[in-house]
């Protein structure tokens, strides 16, 4: 690469560490920004800086925003007697989308993974035990919602999740698995059509 420069070697660099980039994208981005230096460049050069001084962990419940607590866990019109357990903001914010969930949230800040060293003390689930006992005032949870991926590590953080607030005696649900809103049954995969088949419900 010597015939790039390295300010733009390192841009390059930085860029092909996002997720869903790699070397190709991201010299393509690269060339993209170089292009559009005072429409594109500069611009997300400040948000990137303002997002970066600004944005901070909730001290409650993990989310990002500007303030802490953050705006769902300051929001009073919240129900803030059910508790939704995610693993990632991305999570949280896909909830937020779909607009189903009008709670407060709990963000553990990843998955459970032998593979990859992810031990329950790695996540933020001391702090999901202290809101359901009530030790830091916040108490009164009524329902705690398991909202983890339907992946083996989501699974296995479920299930953790499940023994670890049995003894609370708090009411502990989590997301149905199931047909897709849309989905033809000859497309699904075997462990999908499964997990849907038993979840199977009356009407
Ligand atoms: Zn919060």
């Amino acid at each position: 690469m010597a015939a790039i420069g390295s300010e733009i070697e390192r841009l390059i660099q930085l860029l092909s560490k996002l997720p869903g980039l790699g070397p190709r994208s991201a010299r393509r981005a690269a060339l993209v920004l170089l292009k559009k230096r005072d429409t594109m460049m500069e611009p997300l050069a400040a948000a990137l800086r303002d997002a970066s001084r600004a944005i901070r962990d909730c001290e409650i419940c993990g989310n990002l925003d500007t303030v802490s607590p953050c705006a769902i866990c300051a929001d009073s019109r919240r129900d803030s007697h059910v508790l939704c357990v995610v693993e990632d903001v991305a999570d949280l914010w896909a909830l937020e989308r779909a607009g189903v969930f009008r709670g407060r949230y709990h963000v553990l800040g990843g998955a459970l993974s032998a593979l990859d060293g992810v031990t329950p003390e790695k996540l933020n689930v001391a702090a999901l035990s202290e809101r359901v006992k009530g030790d830091n005032g916040s108490g009164g949870i009524d329902e705690v919602i398991l909202a983890m991926n339907a992946t083996v590590e989501g699974q296995t953080t479920a299930h953790y999740l499940m023994d670890t607030l049995a003894a609370s005696g708090v009411k502990v649900t989590r997301l149905a698995h199931g047909v897709p809103v849309g989905g033809e049954l000859d497309y699904l995969d075997e462990g999908t059509l499964s997990a849907a088949f038993k979840a199977r419900r009356a009407l």
